[in-house]
Protein backbone atom coordinates (compact mmCIF):
# COMPACT_ATOMS: atom_id res chain seq x y z
CA UNK A 1 0.00 0.00 0.00
CA UNK A 2 1.26 3.09 -0.58
CA UNK A 3 2.19 5.66 1.90
CA UNK A 4 -0.52 8.55 0.76
CA UNK A 5 -2.80 5.57 0.54
CA UNK A 6 -2.04 4.15 4.29
CA UNK A 7 -2.59 7.37 5.85
CA UNK A 8 -5.69 7.82 4.42
CA UNK A 9 -6.50 4.37 6.29
CA UNK A 10 -5.12 5.53 9.62
CA UNK A 11 -7.26 8.55 9.38
CA UNK A 12 -10.46 7.40 8.23
CA UNK A 13 -10.12 4.78 11.84
CA UNK A 14 -11.96 6.89 13.84
CA UNK A 15 -14.90 6.76 11.68
CA UNK A 16 -15.36 2.90 12.14
CA UNK A 17 -18.42 1.58 14.26
CA UNK A 18 -17.89 -0.58 16.99
CA UNK A 19 -18.54 -3.61 14.61
CA UNK A 20 -16.73 -2.56 11.96
CA UNK A 21 -13.52 -1.78 14.50
CA UNK A 22 -14.06 -5.30 16.24
CA UNK A 23 -14.11 -6.61 12.96
CA UNK A 24 -11.29 -5.02 12.05
CA UNK A 25 -8.86 -6.24 14.87
CA UNK A 26 -9.88 -9.83 14.12
CA UNK A 27 -8.56 -9.01 10.80
CA UNK A 28 -4.88 -7.76 11.99
CA UNK A 29 -4.52 -10.66 14.43
CA UNK A 30 -6.16 -13.53 12.07
CA UNK A 31 -3.71 -16.71 11.54
CA UNK A 32 -4.68 -19.72 9.75
CA UNK A 33 -7.36 -20.47 6.67
CA UNK A 34 -10.11 -21.08 8.43
CA UNK A 35 -9.62 -17.91 10.69
CA UNK A 36 -8.78 -15.70 8.11
CA UNK A 37 -12.02 -16.81 5.73
CA UNK A 38 -13.80 -16.53 9.23
CA UNK A 39 -12.54 -12.65 9.51
CA UNK A 40 -13.01 -11.88 5.82
CA UNK A 41 -16.60 -13.41 6.23
CA UNK A 42 -17.06 -11.18 9.54
CA UNK A 43 -15.50 -7.64 7.98
CA UNK A 44 -17.85 -7.40 4.86
CA UNK A 45 -21.06 -8.60 7.14
CA UNK A 46 -19.31 -5.33 9.36
CA UNK A 47 -19.47 -2.87 5.97
CA UNK A 48 -23.30 -3.01 6.00
CA UNK A 49 -24.74 -5.04 8.58
CA UNK A 50 -28.36 -6.33 8.38
CA UNK A 51 -30.61 -9.66 8.93
CA UNK A 52 -29.72 -11.99 6.33
CA UNK A 53 -33.51 -13.25 6.65
CA UNK A 54 -35.20 -9.44 5.55
CA UNK A 55 -32.27 -7.08 5.67
CA UNK A 56 -33.69 -5.06 8.54
CA UNK A 57 -30.61 -3.15 10.19
CA UNK A 58 -32.58 -3.14 13.11
CA UNK A 59 -29.99 -5.92 14.63
CA UNK A 60 -28.37 -7.06 17.89
CA UNK A 61 -25.58 -9.97 18.76
CA UNK A 62 -26.79 -12.90 19.80
CA UNK A 63 -23.92 -14.86 20.85
CA UNK A 64 -21.99 -17.08 18.94
CA UNK A 65 -22.21 -20.32 16.66
CA UNK A 66 -19.62 -22.26 14.93
CA UNK A 67 -17.51 -19.98 15.09
CA UNK A 68 -19.35 -17.16 13.64
CA UNK A 69 -21.18 -14.06 15.47
CA UNK A 70 -24.76 -14.62 15.81
CA UNK A 71 -27.41 -11.66 15.85
CA UNK A 72 -31.21 -11.25 16.37
CA UNK A 73 -32.95 -9.31 14.01
CA UNK A 74 -35.27 -6.85 16.36
CA UNK A 75 -37.75 -6.76 13.21
CA UNK A 76 -38.20 -10.65 12.23
CA UNK A 77 -37.22 -12.17 15.26
CA UNK A 78 -35.07 -14.56 13.45
CA UNK A 79 -30.96 -15.43 14.36
CA UNK A 80 -28.72 -15.14 11.67
CA UNK A 81 -24.88 -15.20 11.39
CA UNK A 82 -22.95 -12.93 8.40
CA UNK A 83 -23.52 -16.27 5.84
CA UNK A 84 -27.23 -16.33 6.24
CA UNK A 85 -28.75 -15.47 2.88
CA UNK A 86 -25.58 -15.63 1.12
CA UNK A 87 -24.49 -18.89 -1.89
CA UNK A 88 -22.15 -19.85 0.57
CA UNK A 89 -24.31 -20.10 3.79
CA UNK A 90 -24.55 -24.41 4.71
CA UNK A 91 -21.36 -24.40 3.31
CA UNK A 92 -18.65 -26.66 4.97
CA UNK A 93 -15.32 -26.74 5.49
CA UNK A 94 -14.14 -23.21 5.89
CA UNK A 95 -10.58 -24.12 6.35
CA UNK A 96 -10.99 -25.36 2.72
CA UNK A 97 -12.66 -22.05 1.05
CA UNK A 98 -9.17 -20.46 0.72
CA UNK A 99 -7.71 -23.18 -1.20
CA UNK A 100 -10.87 -23.75 -3.25
CA UNK A 101 -11.31 -19.60 -4.32
CA UNK A 102 -7.03 -20.07 -5.78
CA UNK A 103 -8.78 -23.15 -7.60
CA UNK A 104 -11.03 -21.16 -8.93
CA UNK A 105 -8.82 -18.04 -9.59
CA UNK A 106 -6.26 -20.82 -10.72
CA UNK A 107 -9.16 -22.17 -13.31
CA UNK A 108 -8.24 -26.28 -12.68
CA UNK A 109 -10.75 -28.39 -13.43
CA UNK A 110 -13.44 -29.91 -10.61
CA UNK A 111 -11.29 -32.70 -10.23
CA UNK A 112 -7.74 -31.12 -9.32
CA UNK A 113 -9.74 -28.66 -7.46
CA UNK A 114 -11.56 -31.48 -5.31
CA UNK A 115 -7.59 -32.60 -4.61
CA UNK A 116 -6.27 -29.50 -3.34
CA UNK A 117 -8.86 -29.14 -0.74
CA UNK A 118 -9.42 -32.83 0.23
CA UNK A 119 -13.11 -32.69 -0.57
CA UNK A 120 -15.07 -35.50 -3.44
CA UNK A 121 -15.95 -34.48 -6.91
CA UNK A 122 -19.64 -33.79 -5.99
CA UNK A 123 -18.83 -31.10 -3.02
CA UNK A 124 -16.15 -29.93 -5.64
CA UNK A 125 -19.12 -29.02 -8.44
CA UNK A 126 -21.33 -28.09 -5.83
CA UNK A 127 -18.94 -25.46 -4.09
CA UNK A 128 -17.58 -24.46 -8.07
CA UNK A 129 -21.45 -23.56 -8.73
CA UNK A 130 -21.89 -21.80 -4.94
CA UNK A 131 -18.91 -19.62 -5.19
CA UNK A 132 -19.48 -18.32 -8.47
CA UNK A 133 -23.84 -18.05 -7.68
CA UNK A 134 -23.43 -14.63 -7.06
CA UNK A 135 -21.69 -13.37 -10.56
CA UNK A 136 -24.51 -14.63 -13.02
CA UNK A 137 -26.55 -11.57 -11.92
CA UNK A 138 -23.39 -9.34 -11.65
CA UNK A 139 -24.18 -7.29 -14.51
CA UNK A 140 -23.64 -3.45 -14.97
CA UNK A 141 -26.76 -1.72 -14.87
CA UNK A 142 -26.15 0.46 -18.11
CA UNK A 143 -23.67 0.42 -20.82
CA UNK A 144 -22.86 3.39 -22.14
CA UNK A 145 -21.14 5.72 -24.77
CA UNK A 146 -20.08 3.54 -27.86
CA UNK A 147 -21.38 0.36 -27.60
CA UNK A 148 -20.86 -3.32 -29.21
CA UNK A 149 -23.52 -6.04 -29.69
CA UNK A 150 -22.80 -9.27 -30.98
CA UNK A 151 -24.46 -13.29 -30.71
CA UNK A 152 -22.31 -15.66 -30.34
CA UNK A 153 -23.42 -19.62 -29.94
CA UNK A 154 -22.63 -22.29 -27.63
CA UNK A 155 -23.19 -25.90 -28.41
CA UNK A 156 -26.53 -26.79 -26.82
CA UNK A 157 -25.44 -29.55 -24.13
CA UNK A 158 -28.04 -31.09 -21.64
CA UNK A 159 -23.95 -32.72 -19.67
CA UNK A 160 -24.87 -34.10 -16.28
CA UNK A 161 -28.31 -34.18 -16.94
CA UNK A 162 -30.26 -37.49 -16.50
CA UNK A 163 -32.57 -37.23 -18.55
CA UNK A 164 -32.17 -36.57 -22.47
CA UNK A 165 -34.96 -35.00 -23.67
CA UNK A 166 -35.87 -34.90 -27.42
CA UNK A 167 -31.98 -34.84 -28.67
CA UNK A 168 -29.60 -37.78 -29.24
CA UNK A 169 -26.54 -38.24 -26.99
CA UNK A 170 -23.68 -36.62 -28.02
CA UNK A 171 -20.05 -36.70 -27.00
CA UNK A 172 -19.89 -33.85 -24.53
CA UNK A 173 -18.11 -30.78 -26.19
CA UNK A 174 -18.40 -32.67 -29.99
CA UNK A 175 -19.51 -30.70 -32.81
CA UNK A 176 -22.39 -30.25 -33.85
CA UNK A 177 -23.98 -32.09 -37.49
CA UNK A 178 -24.83 -28.72 -39.03
CA UNK A 179 -22.50 -26.24 -39.05
CA UNK A 180 -24.19 -22.47 -38.50
CA UNK A 181 -27.13 -21.49 -36.99
CA UNK A 182 -29.40 -24.70 -35.72
CA UNK A 183 -31.64 -25.76 -32.80
CA UNK A 184 -28.12 -27.05 -31.75
CA UNK A 185 -26.67 -23.86 -30.82
CA UNK A 186 -27.98 -21.87 -27.50
CA UNK A 187 -27.21 -17.95 -29.05
CA UNK A 188 -25.95 -16.00 -26.52
CA UNK A 189 -25.85 -12.22 -27.17
CA UNK A 190 -22.96 -10.11 -25.62
CA UNK A 191 -22.88 -6.28 -25.24
CA UNK A 192 -19.87 -4.26 -24.25
CA UNK A 193 -19.15 -0.64 -24.11
CA UNK A 194 -15.73 0.56 -24.57
CA UNK A 195 -15.14 1.02 -20.75
CA UNK A 196 -15.04 -2.29 -20.76
CA UNK A 197 -18.55 -2.90 -19.32
CA UNK A 198 -20.24 -5.83 -20.65
CA UNK A 199 -22.78 -7.73 -19.93
CA UNK A 200 -24.95 -10.83 -21.77
CA UNK A 201 -27.86 -13.23 -22.00
CA UNK A 202 -28.67 -16.37 -22.87
CA UNK A 203 -31.52 -16.59 -25.12
CA UNK A 204 -33.76 -19.08 -25.71
CA UNK A 205 -33.71 -18.07 -29.74
CA UNK A 206 -32.95 -15.25 -31.82
CA UNK A 207 -35.78 -13.63 -32.33
CA UNK A 208 -36.31 -9.55 -32.91
CA UNK A 209 -38.25 -9.22 -29.87
CA UNK A 210 -36.06 -11.49 -27.99
CA UNK A 211 -32.64 -9.70 -28.75
CA UNK A 212 -34.82 -6.28 -28.47
CA UNK A 213 -35.63 -7.51 -24.53
CA UNK A 214 -32.52 -7.91 -23.70
CA UNK A 215 -31.01 -4.47 -25.10
CA UNK A 216 -33.77 -2.37 -24.00
CA UNK A 217 -33.28 -2.31 -20.26
CA UNK A 218 -29.16 -2.02 -20.43
CA UNK A 219 -28.49 0.11 -23.25
CA UNK A 220 -28.18 3.92 -21.94
CA UNK A 221 -30.45 6.22 -23.83
CA UNK A 222 -27.93 8.58 -25.14
CA UNK A 223 -25.60 5.70 -25.89
CA UNK A 224 -24.56 4.71 -29.84
CA UNK A 225 -25.22 0.70 -30.86
CA UNK A 226 -22.91 -0.47 -33.02
CA UNK A 227 -23.74 -4.01 -34.75
CA UNK A 228 -23.70 -6.06 -37.40
CA UNK A 229 -26.06 -5.53 -40.79
CA UNK A 230 -28.59 -7.72 -38.89
CA UNK A 231 -31.77 -6.21 -39.08
CA UNK A 232 -33.15 -6.54 -35.18
CA UNK A 233 -30.56 -3.74 -33.88
CA UNK A 234 -31.23 -1.13 -36.37
CA UNK A 235 -35.16 -1.12 -35.59
CA UNK A 236 -34.33 -1.95 -31.61
CA UNK A 237 -32.40 1.51 -32.18
CA UNK A 238 -35.40 3.33 -34.03
CA UNK A 239 -37.60 2.32 -31.23
CA UNK A 240 -35.41 3.23 -28.34
CA UNK A 241 -34.67 6.44 -30.17
CA UNK A 242 -30.24 5.68 -29.91
CA UNK A 243 -28.26 5.99 -32.66
CA UNK A 244 -26.89 3.17 -34.34
CA UNK A 245 -24.38 1.95 -36.97
CA UNK A 246 -24.21 -0.77 -38.59
CA UNK A 247 -20.94 -2.55 -39.96
CA UNK A 248 -21.33 -4.61 -42.36
CA UNK A 249 -18.53 -7.09 -42.70
CA UNK A 250 -20.20 -8.74 -46.20
CA UNK A 251 -20.00 -5.56 -47.91
CA UNK A 252 -15.50 -5.46 -46.78
CA UNK A 253 -16.40 -2.67 -44.59
CA UNK A 254 -15.11 -3.45 -40.34
CA UNK A 255 -14.45 0.11 -39.05
CA UNK A 256 -16.72 3.11 -39.93
CA UNK A 257 -15.36 6.40 -39.90
CA UNK A 258 -12.38 5.37 -38.06
CA UNK A 259 -13.90 4.76 -34.39
CA UNK A 260 -17.23 2.78 -35.20
CA UNK A 261 -16.35 -1.36 -35.22
CA UNK A 262 -17.38 -4.50 -33.13
CA UNK A 263 -14.37 -5.78 -32.94
CA UNK A 264 -13.89 -5.14 -29.39
CA UNK A 265 -16.80 -7.40 -28.36
CA UNK A 266 -15.30 -9.67 -31.33
CA UNK A 267 -12.28 -9.80 -29.01
CA UNK A 268 -14.22 -10.38 -25.77
CA UNK A 269 -16.14 -13.27 -27.38
CA UNK A 270 -12.70 -14.99 -28.60
CA UNK A 271 -11.04 -14.62 -25.35
CA UNK A 272 -14.44 -16.08 -23.57
CA UNK A 273 -14.76 -19.07 -25.66
CA UNK A 274 -10.58 -19.77 -25.85
CA UNK A 275 -11.18 -19.69 -21.83
CA UNK A 276 -14.41 -21.88 -22.18
CA UNK A 277 -12.67 -24.52 -24.17
CA UNK A 278 -10.68 -26.42 -21.33
CA UNK A 279 -13.99 -26.97 -19.41
CA UNK A 280 -15.41 -29.56 -22.71
CA UNK A 281 -18.66 -28.48 -23.16
CA UNK A 282 -20.89 -27.16 -19.60
CA UNK A 283 -24.14 -27.81 -19.40
CA UNK A 284 -26.52 -24.94 -21.59
CA UNK A 285 -28.71 -24.50 -18.07
CA UNK A 286 -24.78 -23.71 -16.01
CA UNK A 287 -23.84 -21.32 -19.14
CA UNK A 288 -25.07 -17.95 -17.18
CA UNK A 289 -22.77 -19.11 -14.17
CA UNK A 290 -20.14 -19.26 -16.60
CA UNK A 291 -20.34 -16.49 -18.35
CA UNK A 292 -20.42 -14.66 -14.97
CA UNK A 293 -17.61 -16.17 -13.81
CA UNK A 294 -15.82 -14.75 -17.55
CA UNK A 295 -16.87 -11.04 -16.42
CA UNK A 296 -15.64 -11.64 -13.23
CA UNK A 297 -12.09 -12.41 -14.40
CA UNK A 298 -13.03 -9.67 -17.04
CA UNK A 299 -13.98 -7.18 -14.59
CA UNK A 300 -11.65 -7.62 -12.00
CA UNK A 301 -8.14 -8.68 -13.65
CA UNK A 302 -5.05 -8.72 -11.55
CA UNK A 303 -7.06 -7.91 -8.65
CA UNK A 304 -8.76 -11.38 -8.31
CA UNK A 305 -7.33 -13.04 -5.20
CA UNK A 306 -8.29 -15.73 -3.51
CA UNK A 307 -9.53 -13.28 -0.83
CA UNK A 308 -11.74 -11.19 -3.05
CA UNK A 309 -12.87 -14.30 -4.76
CA UNK A 310 -14.71 -15.26 -1.29
CA UNK A 311 -16.12 -11.68 -1.10
CA UNK A 312 -17.40 -11.50 -4.75
CA UNK A 313 -19.04 -15.19 -3.65
CA UNK A 314 -20.35 -13.64 -0.63
CA UNK A 315 -22.68 -11.60 -3.17
ZN1 LIG B 1 -34.92 -9.90 10.05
Amino acid sequence: MKTKDFQGLIEQLSELSAVQREALVAALSSKGSANEVITLIEARFAAAPCCGHCRSERIGTWGHASGLRRYKCKACGRTFNALTGTPLAQLHRREAWLDYARALVDRVSLRKAAARCGIDLTTSFRWRHRFLEAQKDAKPEKVEGIVEADETFFLWSVKGSRKLVGRAPRKRGSKAKKPGLSDEYAPVLIIRDRHGQTTDAVMPDLQGATIKAVLRPVVARDALLVSDGAKVYGSFAREAGIEHVAVVASQGKHVVEGVYHIQNVNAYVSRLKGWMRPFNGVATKNLPTYLGWRRMIEREADRLTPRRSIVRALG
